[in-house]
């Protein structure tokens, strides 16, 4: 994998991170570790589901899009009730590990941020229930607008910052939000002809370092 074209794949929403502010700054005495990780958690339990063969995703070699990648099969990570009942397991194993109640919904509180917001960016391929032939896909379809979605996610991350964070953790919050947006541009404005990444497994690895990346800066940015 060619480093540069691949570094500008790095799959991580920032839009995601503005949730975790928002539930940080209504409840200021909660840790921000594990909010971090409930908001990006469908997107952390999602690679190992691919490798595991249990949902798919399709990778356009020719494309290198975002809205080019098919979310073929993703109900357990991905889908607002079957995903949402199931993340009620780690939201209990955060409430135990911090010894609050608090901690645990809000875990749970994150998780489902993480639907509604992949459903104004996703394409109609988000799961309802998560079971069954008829189940509804929902999803706005942002990504079909690439360059719109790409400066609209960051506008509403940075404008969610300036809203409910302490001024102290602008710099970090907005540089380092900024900085990992970046390296999404790839698949925002298609730079390369083909898509670096090119397998389905490749993809989701790269997704599970970016995100562990991401939860470390916002962790040590939010305090
Ligand atoms: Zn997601």
């Amino acid at each position: 994998m060619p480093l540069l074209p691949t570094l500008g794949l790095t799959i991580v929403y920032i839009g995601h991170f503005a949730a975790a502010a928002v539930i940080l700054a209504v409840a200021p005495e909660t840790p921000a570790l594990p909010i971090a990780v409930a908001v990006a958690w469908p997107d952390i339990v999602w690679p190992g589901l691919v490798f595991a063969g249990k949902e798919s995703v399709k990778v356009d070699r020719n494309n290198p899009l975002q809205s080019c990648v098919k979310f073929t099969s993703y109900p357990y990570s991905h889908s607002l009730v079957l995903g949402g009942a199931l993340s009620i397991v780690p939201a209990a194993l955060a409430g135990l590990i911090y010894q609050s109640v608090l901690v645990g919904v809000l875990f749970w509180v994150g998780v489902l941020s993480h639907w509604l917001l992949d459903a104004v960016v996703h394409l109609r391929d988000l799961p309802v229930l998560g079971w069954g032939r008829n189940d509804r896909r929902v999803g706005f379809g942002l990504w079909a607008r690439p360059r719109l979605a790409f400066v609209l996610e960051y506008v509403f991350f940075a404008a969610s910052v300036l809203l409910v964070a302490p001024p102290s953790m602008f710099v970090g919050l907005l540089g380092g939000g900024l900085l990992l947006h970046l390296f999404n541009i790839n698949s925002f404005f298609g730079f390369t002809k083909k898509n670096p990444v090119g397998t389905p497994k490749r993809f989701a690895l790269l997704a599970l370092v970016g995100y562990v990346i991401a939860i470390i800066w916002f962790t040590m940015s939010w305090q």
